[in-house]
């Protein structure tokens, strides 16, 4: 095994998650308990940007896990401007960016909006789920797929409330949370009935089908897939008010296909990790960069072999290596 090592990466890709910039003074979080740094995710971008192209072999592409600036954003009427900032500083390389939709895309803009947005990365797409779905798949190496999931295909979020998204989406969560303000979790203890809020979204059955057949075809090419989203899906790689609202419907799918490596989200900004034994799956859940000090990072390089892939993480994303199945 150790020679694939010695020969180096097969591919390697930068990943880096809720950067939620804008430019206006630091504040904290929903419940009062953490800072976050607005401006500074300006800076700790363009730290991780140069770390990756000044490297002996620089990352072949980005994941960006999603809330690239934040909602604040649309309050000041700064969203566009916030954006090319964030887009400017991503485009100093060559490198393809990814880019995962997360809730703080969709404070800012509409769906029909991102999706004629740079934010829109699926033209380097290889398959599309279609129609207006923002879910992709794309091969960056001979034998490895990565999908890209549209974790707010149900959502209250991006849509017009006469929409029928948003009334399907609206029905849903009203079966599980009665709160007026839908953006508190409609129980307050640790449980996983916590994620049914308007800041999570779900996964529709037409994107499921789709993800469906790619993992049916990557199992039969005996690929290597590893799926990003903004939401993560497995309890125990989150806290469960991170969780997407049919997680479970996700980790069924994963069940039924060997070719599954591993699952790559964002959106708790404490991060995670959990390796599912039942399926050989990694879930990992990155650090945010929003609620990362200046001096300290929150980015990663992951190295594929192989027979695995080594996660290189920089300040408060740590190093691990992921076996595959
Ligand atoms: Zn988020």
């Amino acid at each position: 095994m150790d020679d694939f090592r010695e020969q180096g990466p097969l591919f390697t890709f930068g990943v880096i998650a809720d950067i939620q910039y804008a430019d206006i003074d630091d504040g904290l979080n929903f419940t009062q308990t953490r800072r976050r740094f607005y401006r500074n995710s300006l800076q700790l971008l363009k730290e991780a940007r140069e770390t990756w192209s000044q490297s002996a072999t620089p990352p072949n592409f980005i994941l960006q896990l999603g809330d690239i600036i934040d909602g604040f954003n649309k309050d000041h009427g700064a969203s566009s401007g916030a954006l090319d900032r964030v887009l400017e500083e991503f485009s100093l390389d060559s490198m393809d960016v990814h880019h995962v939709w997360g809730n703080h895309e969709l404070y800012n803009f509409t769906r029909s909006e991102l999706l004629k947005s740079r934010l829109n990365s699926a033209v380097l797409a290889d398959g599309r789920a279609g129609g207006d779905i923002y879910a992709y798949s794309f091969s960056p190496f001979p034998g490895f797929t990565f999908v890209v999931l549209d974790a707010y295909d149900v959502s209250l979020l991006g849509v017009e409330e006469d929409s029928l998204r948003y009334q399907s989406a609206f029905t849903f969560i009203k079966q599980h949370n009665n709160n007026e303000d839908l953006n508190c979790p409609p129980v307050e203890f640790d449980s996983l009935e916590q994620r049914f809020t308007k800041f999570n979204g779900g996964f529709s059955v037409t994107q499921l089908d789709w993800l469906n057949r790619v993992l049916s075809s990557a199992d039969k090419e005996q690929e290597k897939v590893s799926i990003v989203s903004h939401l993560p899906v497995h309890p125990c790689s989150t806290t469960p008010i991170c969780l997407a609202w049919n997680f479970e419907e996700l980790l069924s799918i994963i069940q039924r296909h060997s070719s599954v490596v591993c699952f790559i989200a964002g959106h708790d900004h404490d991060g995670g990790y959990y390796w599912d034994e039942s399926t050989g799956v990694h879930h990992l859940t990155l650090e945010a960069v929003i609620e990362t000090p200046p001096g300290n990072n929150a980015f990663g390089t992951v190295s594929v072999y192989e027979d695995r892939m080594v996660l290189k993480g920089t300040g408060r994303v740590s190093d691990i290596e992921l076996l595959f199945p």
